[in-house]
């Protein structure tokens, strides 16, 4: 693997590996960019297959993690960290400080928040050994879990596509299937409730489709059949890849926005959805909220009600994505990358 190549995907500038054997802590952490600013990016506590693995996977999402707050429009790169473990055995107390030391110790480089196997508590936990950490509890002056702000990107996205597709303020009156009802789903589905939709959601924890059917009043159909349902906005909300070569010609949707990270599950997916006439919001556009949010823990003290209005945004954000779409005749998911890459490049003109 070539881990210097500014052609190439792995065009990280700098991989710091990191290893504590009084702790037993093993982790990567990359930081893909930073011309934009600080990385930021969560620490996914998983346990790899190998060393690897690990290293593929964090070099991968701190580079879409470049892409998402640049193409988000706040002053942050791209950075993510892996520890290579299992959170419910390896992730103690001493290994998590340990791990804070090591981010301490890139000066603000790369700034870390929860993902995967980490939790607001132990952004606690590492905040008593550095101040680069965000997703820190409220009463620490932090904002918590992100949850709630990426549901109210993806739903602002959804209002943005209401008013493309259908002429229309608000998405009362249509139908949204949800795939995968857990922190962000949930959120996501309080909001289109309120806003006279429609639910369908399915889950693979029955008790999460029944708290939404008691509370909420919802429909739900078994997961294996949610992509198929007939609605107007398909929202994956679960896991990355479930836009692929099986599901895209089984849509019955006229547009697809969700939470999910890496929802296409290959670049030929783009041109699927579009050969369907099918308008794709670029995951990584909708669920940006998660990211816009902590970021206005860094160097301010937190003010929810800025950030989530900051976070409302991304419905024009997605509005600029789809008009460049049409006007250049490509997918998307390109005119998103497209724009996410000359932001890139005029900072990096600017620093020359
Ligand atoms: P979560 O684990 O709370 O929720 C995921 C839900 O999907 C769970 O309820 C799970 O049971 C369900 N699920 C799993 N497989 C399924 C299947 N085959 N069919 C239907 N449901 C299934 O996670 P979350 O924090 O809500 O995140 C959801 C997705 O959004 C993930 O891909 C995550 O990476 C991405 N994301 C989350 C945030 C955030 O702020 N939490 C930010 C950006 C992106």
């Amino acid at each position: 693997m070539d881990l210097i190549d500014p052609t190439g995907p792995h065009d990280h500038e700098q991989v710091v590996f990191c290893q504590d054997r009084t702790t037993g802590l093993r982790a990567i952490i990359a930081i893909h960019s930073t011309v934009l600013g600080s990385s930021l990016g969560g620490t996914r506590f998983y346990p790899f297959p190998s060393e690897e693995a690990a290293l593929t996977d964090v070099l991968r999402l701190s580079r879409a993690m470049t892409y998402k707050s640049s193409a988000a429009g706040i002053d942050f790169g791209g950075g993510k960290a892996v520890v290579i473990g299992d959170p419910r055995r390896d992730k103690t107390e001493t290994l998590l400080r340990s791990y804070a030391r090591f981010v301490h110790s890139l000066g603000g480089r790369y700034i870390t928040t929860e993902d995967v196997g980490t939790s607001e508590a132990d952004m606690n936990v590492i905040r008593d050994e550095t101040t680069f950490v965000t997703g820190v509890s409220v009463d620490r002056g932090g904002s918590g879990d992100p949850s709630a702000a990426t549901a109210w990107g993806v739903f602002n996205g959804m209002r943005a596509l209401a008013q493309r597709l259908w002429a229309q303020e608000t998405l009362s009156g249509r139908h949204i299937a949800v795939q995968g009802v857990g922190k962000v789903g949930s959120y996501l589905v309080e909001h289109l409730v309120k806003d006279g939709c429609l639910v369908t959601v399915a889950d693979v924890m029955p008790e999460s489709v029944e708290r939404l059917r008691s509370e909420h009043g919802v429909a739900s159909v078994a997961p294996e059949e949610i992509h198929s349902v007939q609605c107007d906005v398909f929202s994956p909300c679960a896991l990355g890849g479930t836009l692929n070569a099986e599901s895209i010609p089984a849509l019955r949707c006229e547009a697809v926005a969700g939470c999910a990270n890496n929802q296409l599950a290959t670049p030929a997916d783009a041109d699927r959805l579009a050969e369907r006439g099918i308008v794709y919001a670029p995951d990584f556009i909708v669920n940006a909220g998660g990211v816009i949010n902590i970021s206005y823990e860094v160097g301010r003290p937190y003010d929810s009600d800025e950030a989530f209005a900051r976070v409302a945004r991304i419905g024009e954000t997605l509005e600029r994505v789809i008009e460049r779409a049409k006007d250049e005749g490509i997918t998307t998911e390109a005119a998103a990358e497209r724009m996410a890459e000359e932001r890139l490049e005029q900072a990096h003109q600017r620093a020359r």
